[in-house]
């Protein structure tokens, strides 16, 4: 799979479909179609980073935009007061599936601690 026809990049251009839950210029998050929880939302950048291990100092302004979008999605699905949980997977050893850069937004329950 190239990185820049990765399922996330498909999703990107609508050539797939996804709940979408909140979009800007650079960022998109939708619903997770395996959800570990009954909140659990995926927050992507629109440019095709395969994880954040590539992640570049030119990045600097995207990553904050992640971040941030990270928490409007959790306000917006009502568990910014209850807590959540924010999950970047990378690489093998990390359990990373997906090539392309994405923060998990996992909430509405209590995260156990520590992670499997
Ligand atoms: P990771 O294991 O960190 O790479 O996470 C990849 C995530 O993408 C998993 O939680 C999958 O359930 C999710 N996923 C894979 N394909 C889709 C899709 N088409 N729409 C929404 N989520 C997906």
């Amino acid at each position: 799979m190239s990185e820049a026809d990765t399922i996330f990049s498909k999703i990107i251009r609508k050539e797939i479909p996804a709940d979408i839950i909140l979009e800007t210029e650079t960022v998109l998050a939708f619903r997770d179609i395996n959800p570990q929880a009954p909140v659990h939302i995926l927050v992507i950048p629109k440019e095709p980073i395969t994880g954040i291990a590539a992640v570049a100092a030119t990045h600097q302004v995207l990553l904050g935009d992640l971040l941030l979008a990270a928490n409007k999605v959790a306000e917006q699905e009502g568990i910014a007061g209850s807590g959540y949980r924010l999950v970047i997977n990378s690489g093998a050893d990390g359990g990373q599936e997906v090539p392309h850069l994405h923060i998990h937004v996992l909430g509405g329950r209590r995260m156990s601690w520590p992670p499997g």
